[in-house]
């Protein structure tokens, strides 16, 4: 049957990190029919599958979204590049695959019942399959592979006798959540043997023969289409564009059935808007008929602003660094290294670069760390940590050596500053308007600035002295705390962890789009919002484990469980 008759019980807006979960899951009894629609292709591409591709992935024409923020004038006017996976997948096939899942204290925050630490660690251990396990809070029955970080470099080692050094405790494990995070060590990542296991490759492909099961790439979602009935709005269904051929199609839920919305924290407050839900003054202001008036759709946008440290290394050990590891003098990429990865399932090419670090506290105010340092074993050639990564992945091109050295990238990892996703246009084709609004709370540049003086000391001590040169970012000139923050508002980057903008909550008084009960839009019928946007408060760690929790959640929620219940302990007899 053709889209324009068949209808669904459930339509997928968005086959991302959470939509993949939810088709997986909705379709597996055989009794709903499942629509997925994604506005990339599928997610099968060799640069997605090797965790170093990732350097191909950011900026990439076509599986990512290639957005900028607005013009921020607190960051010497520059538009902040922000990375979204357009693919099945989504970001969880373009990410740095860095599983964190922050601490308790970040979701006791949120204050909603059934979401606190100890509800949401349950569905992280169900979630996960630890490969390298048992180990206390981790799960081994999940579809999300974990394992350790397989590739080891020397610069590792002496990183983590640098922090001990500077007084940072080791930390065995980041998610061991009888243990402060504070610490340094190596970060667990979403991989299975060195391969990226996104939730496409986890979740989803292996549901793609179910005969219930509809994935349709290269379709954009336009609109969600609802009914102002008598018993109030009614999601009724979709329009959707195909980017090959421009058509426009309908497609329609079955009686009783829901759109649920997964396409992340940008385009599912843009498509919420689209249709007529969020503010009413902004919608009206396009031209927009207003089918709820939810102020908090696209409001609260939150991520990671980070800086990076980055420092040459003595010509005698320029070979010790990943990027030499990777490429040859000549930008090609070494054929040892390539068959190291598929030989041995190690070496250079199975990491994104970034996943051994640290979490620290920049000031004894701070209850819980506020930076995280990613350690890189290369050195930045730009200061722009984001934009570093898109050089290294054109090095080829330039056809020459990259220099050794080291990068910490340094994160504001429970940042407090709030920015905005807005429409510039009612045409859906047009990308919203991203204020990402970094350092509107002071502390948040404090953290990185603070960040940068601590990685300093860091790099001072013997272990990494020993092997490096010269600072080239920000460069030892760059001294004083004024210089500093000069250097951190000129060169900030996205840790690419946007989050927040259609929060759950108990009503949208308190600027909530979703209840935080159901996940389901306030004053609409028959719509959900599952995905990264609904997280209220971002987790101080990367957010793909986050929104996996969320999916696996909403999945069981609409499999049978009325509303999210909170954690019971089990009851003796
Ligand atoms: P997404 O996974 O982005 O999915 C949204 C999907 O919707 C996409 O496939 C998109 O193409 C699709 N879509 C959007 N609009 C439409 C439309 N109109 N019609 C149809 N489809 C549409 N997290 C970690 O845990 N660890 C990390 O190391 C890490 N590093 C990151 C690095 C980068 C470069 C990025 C971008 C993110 C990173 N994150 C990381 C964050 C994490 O990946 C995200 O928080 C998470 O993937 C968000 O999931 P989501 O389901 O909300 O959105």
């Amino acid at each position: 049957a053709s889209l324009r008759t068949e209808k669904f019980d459930y339509i997928v807006v968005g086959g991302g990190t959470a939509g993949c979960i939810l088709a997986n899951k909705l379709s597996a009894d055989g009794n709903k029919k499942v629509l997925v629609l994604e506005a990339g292709p599928s997610g099968d591409a060799m640069e997605v599958a090797v965790p170093a591709g990732i350097a191909r992935l950011f900026a990439h024409p076509v599986l990512d979204w290639g957005m900028s923020s607005v013009t921020q004038p607190q960051l010497v006017a520059r538009e902040i590049y922000l990375a979204r996976g357009r693919l099945l997948g989504g970001s969880s096939g373009t990410n740095a695959t860095l599983y964190h899942r922050g601490t308790p204290a970040d979701y006791d925050s949120w204050g909603l019942e059934g979401w606190t630490g100890k509800d949401v660690l349950d569905w992280f251990i169900k979630a996960e399959c630890y490969a390298d396990g048992p180990r206390p809070f981790h799960g081994q029955s999940g579809s999300m592979n974990v394992e350790q970080p397989r590739y080891q470099n020397v610069l590792h080692d002496e990183f983590f006798r640098a922090a001990a050094a500077a007084g940072v405790p080791a930390n065995p494990d980041f998610n061991d959540w009888s243990r402060p995070q504070e610490g340094y060590g190596e970060f667990q990542v979403a991989q299975k043997k060195a391969e990226r296991a996104d939730t496409y490759r986890t979740y989803l492909k292996p549901a793609m023969g179910r005969d219930n099961l509809k994935v349709v790439t290269g379709a954009r979602t336009t609109k969600v289409n609802v009914e102002k009935g008598s018993a109030g709005p009614l999601a009724r269904g979709v329009e959707y564009a195909t980017q090959q051929f421009g058509e426009r199609y309908t497609a329609e839920l079955a009686p009783g059935g829901e759109v649920l919305m997964c396409a992340g924290a940008v385009h599912t407050p843009h498509l919420l808007m689209l249709s007529g839900i969020g503010p009413a003054s902004a919608l009206l202001e396009h031209g927009l008929d207003v089918v709820a008036n939810l102020p908090g759709v696209g409001a609260n946008l939150q991520d990671h602003p980070a800086a990076v440290l980055a420092v040459r290394s003595k010509p005698e050990f320029e070979g010790l660094s990943v990027t030499s590891e990777i490429y040859d003098a000549k930008g090609n990429i070494r054929v040892g290294a390539v068959i190291k990865y598929l030989i041995g399932r190690n070496g250079p090419l199975a990491t994104t670069g970034c996943d051994h670090g640290a979490f620290v506290r920049t000031s004894a105010a701070h209850s819980q760390p506020d930076l995280q340092m990613r350690f890189v074993p290369g050195c930045a050639l730009v200061a722009d940590g984001v934009k570093a990564y898109v050089a290294f992945g054109e090095l080829k091109k330039q056809g020459c050596a990259w220099p050794g050295g080291i990068t910490l990238q340094l994160l504001a990892i429970r940042a407090k500053s709030k920015g905005s996703v807005g429409l510039k246009a009612a045409d859906p084709f047009t990308n919203p308007s991203i204020n990402i609004n970094y350092f509107s709370d002071p502390e948040d540049l404090a953290t990185l600035r603070n960040g940068v003086r601590f990685a300093r000391e860091i790099v001072a001590q013997e272990p990494l002295h020993k092997l490096l040169e010269e600072e080239t970012f920000p460069g030892e000139r760059i001294a004083s705390d004024t210089d500093i923050e000069e250097y951190v508002r000129r060169t900030v980057h996205s840790g690419n962890a946007l989050v927040g903008t259609c929060a759950m909550g108990i009503s949208p008084a308190s600027g909530a789009v979703v209840s935080s009960a159901d996940l389901k839009v306030f004053g609409v019928q028959g719509l959900r919002v599952v995905d990264a946007s609904v997280l209220p408060r971002i987790p101080g760690g990367q957010t793909g484990a986050a929104t996996v929790m969320v999916a696996e959640r909403a999945a069981a929620l609409l499999l049978g469980q009325t509303t999210i219940a909170p954690h019971r302990e089990p009851v003796c007899a």
